[in-house]
């Protein structure tokens, strides 16, 4: 891009003043974009803290009783607030596991409460049965990793 070409004014005064504006112009281009930078990082903190209360929240109902599982957090939001494991349990056989949110195929956009619907018991599945999974805790880590079946 070419530079662009501001018409150079005949008074002495008026060049100096107009010098002296394209200086400040410039130097706010970088103050701004700092400012901007600055802005957009502590509102994605409040965001990620705004999410991680969304699944403290959860966690507090399913520990307390157990549900109702909707609403819930959807899987994107839980993976920001760094709660990027479930911990599901199979309603027939009771066996545990932990779902890695982050490699599921389900769009990020899901509700983790849909998930109940959509997850099964290897065990179970392998056996030739489908019973539903029930949702236990959204967790920051696992206790032993096993992807989604
Ligand atoms: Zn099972």
């Amino acid at each position: 891009m070419a530079p662009k070409h501001h018409p150079t004014p005949l008074s002495g005064g008026d060049r100096k003043a107009l010098s002296k504006e394209l200086g400040r112009a410039r130097a706010m281009t970088t103050i701004l974009i700092e400012q901007s930078a600055e802005a957009r990082a502590k509102g994605e903190a409040l965001i990620r803290q705004a999410d991680k209360l969304l699944c403290e929240s959860w966690n507090e109902r399913m520990w307390a009783d157990g549900g109702p599982i909707d609403p819930s957090p959807t899987v994107d939001q839980a993976i920001n607030a760094a709660y990027a494991w479930l911990e599901i349990e199979c309603s027939r056989c009771k066996t545990r596991r932990d779902v890695d949110l982050a490699a599921l195929r389900h769009p990020p956009t899901t509700f983790v409460h849909d998930l109940a619907s959509r997850l099964r018991c290897s065990k179970c599945t392998n056996a030739g049965r489908r019973p539903s999974v029930n949702l236990l805790q959204l967790a920051s880590r696992s206790r032993q990793a096993v992807t989604e079946t």
